[in-house]
């Protein structure tokens, strides 16, 4: 089978802190990031088109959820009361999958060095 990946990457920025974290770790405090993430689609090219689907139509399908995470509080949304990149990626995967069967994984990136990835096999 000739499957083909593509990617495409967001970035949004927002308030959040964890707050079941020991109040001594700095991330129990309100901080913000720039969250960068990515979406991994995987599927068939469409011999006609050329593609697996338009970066336009990954882009609108992702923008209500998008919307509701860009300069935004976190923890006030519902399901982020605990916000880590974990949580995030499974919170946004759960709205997403149903929208866009051919996504494969979301990646969260909140600082240059630190990343995580939700898929589910
Ligand atoms: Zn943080």
């Amino acid at each position: 089978m000739k499957i083909t990946t593509i990617f495409q990457d967001f970035k949004f920025e927002a308030a959040h802190f964890l707050p079941n974290l020991p109040k001594e770790h700095k991330c129990s405090r309100l901080h913000g990031h720039s969250f960068y993430v990515r979406l991994e689609i995987e599927g068939k090219i469409n011999e006609n088109l050329g593609w697996i689907i338009d970066y336009k139509d990954i882009k609108l399908i992702f923008e209500p959820i998008y919307n509701q995470l860009d300069h935004h509080f976190l923890n006030n949304i519902h399901g982020l009361e605990n916000p880590t990149s974990e949580v995030l990626a499974k919170w946004i995967w759960d709205r997403l999958k149903p929208k866009l069967s051919m996504l494969k994984s979301v990646m969260i990136k909140e600082t240059c060095t630190s990343r995580c990835v939700y898929k589910e096999i």
